[in-house]
Parts: C-alpha cells; structure tokens; sequence
C-alpha cells in the first residue's frame, strides 16, 4: 500500500541530503521518481541541493494556488509519451517504464494546506508513494501550514535529527539578523531583510528560551 510519508526536522538536519539519497535508492533499481517544490523558496530555486554538495533539478515547482494533484498526472504523462516515443528493448513494457515509483518534495512546510491534501488522494487514489521532507517549525515555534497539515494526514512521521550547538537535540530554528536574534518579523524572510543577512540556527528548547528571554512564538 502506498503511503503519505513526512520526514521533518529542525534546518540543517540533512533533509535534502535524506531526499536525494531516497531518490538515488530508488533509481538504482531502476525506478523512476518525480522530485518537486514549492517555488516559494528562492535560494537554488528549480534545484534541490545538498549541504553536502549534490544537486539536481526539480521536475516541477508547485506555485499557490497550483493543484499538485494535476500537476503531478501532467508529469507523470509526459514521462510515458517520452517511454512510448524512446526505443524499447525487445520485451520491455514501455507503461511499467514509465512507472513512477515514488514522488519526493523538498521544502513542503511551504505547500499550502490544500496542496498537501492534494498528496494524500495522490497517494491513496493514484497509488504512488510521496515522500515530503521538511521543517516543522517557524523562527517562532509555530508550525509552518504545510507541516501542520502534513502532521495530520501522513500515514508515516519520522523526524530527522540535528544537535544544538549544547549537545541536545535541535528541536527549533532560531533567526538571526546580521548576527542579532530576532524573534518578530514574517514566517518567510522578505527579500528586503536578506541585505542584512537573515541566518537561522538549529536550537534546543533549553537555548532557545534562554536567547528569547522565555518568549515562544
Ligand atoms: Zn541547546
């Protein structure tokens, strides 16, 4: 049975490494698999990219407002008429080639909560594993909408660790601002703030509210 899988994780807890790695397994067995993300994210904008150097394109960015569920089908087509047209080896099935065995999202804290909808009927009307990857919550503690929503419906939770600079387990992002923490502003960092260079730093509870003077969200 195909499942809805959220593996989430404080920022820098390898989640696209995690993601590529998943993509690659599957691969190597000669499977195909779909990679997407929300066009939200700027950095790197129609690629998914490890820290530890990999990268690769995405096969399709989700905008608001975008129904993944028929961009997902649209993709999956494309793939079967590219089978169809390509020379197939003397009894090879061209449809099974064009298989996809997995969907796989980097950044899906950034879909919307109708998008992640969308990848539960994908999985459970389509038949095709989704593999979301992404962090739970904002610089202020609070869950991002495509987290929260995802919390709710994945048939699968795994969270995917990181340390505080402690030693305990990472469990939020804190925000910097040219090295200062601030704990107001938007859940997604304008463009007008990258000037002063908007980092963020994976902490524990403990550090956290120590930094905000006891103040959560
Ligand atoms: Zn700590």
């Amino acid at each position: 049975m195909a499942k809805l899988y959220f593996r989430y994780g404080a920022m820098n807890s390898g989640k696209s490494t995690a993601l590529l790695q998943a993509a690659y397994n599957y691969e190597e067995r000669g499977q195909r698999v779909l990679l997407a993300k929300p066009e939200i994210d700027t950095k790197d904008a129609d690629r998914i990219s490890s820290r530890l150097g990999m990268t690769r394109p995405v096969d399709f960015l989700i905008r608001p407002g975008d129904d993944v569920r028929a961009l997902f089908a649209a993709e999956r087509q494309r793939l079967a008429q590219d089978a169809a047209q390509a020379l197939v080896p003397d009894g090879a099935d061209a449809e099974g080639a064009a298989g996809v065995a997995c969907l796989l999202l980097d950044e899906a804290q950034f879909l919307t909560r109708e998008q992640v909808d969308d990848l539960l009927r994908i999985v459970v009307l389509d038949r095709v594993p989704v593999l979301a990857y992404g962090i739970r919550t904002d610089f202020r503690t609070d869950a991002f909408p495509g987290s929260r929503r995802l919390l709710e419906l994945a048939h699968s939770l795994e969270e995917l660790k990181t340390i505080c600079r402690c030693g305990r387990k990472a469990l939020f992002n804190a925000r910097l601002v040219g090295g200062r923490f601030v704990f107001d502003g938007d859940q997604v960092a304008i463009d007008e703030l990258s000037a002063d260079r908007v980092t963020y730093e994976s902490m524990c509870a403990e550090c956290y509210l120590t930094e905000s003077g006891g103040r959560l969200g």
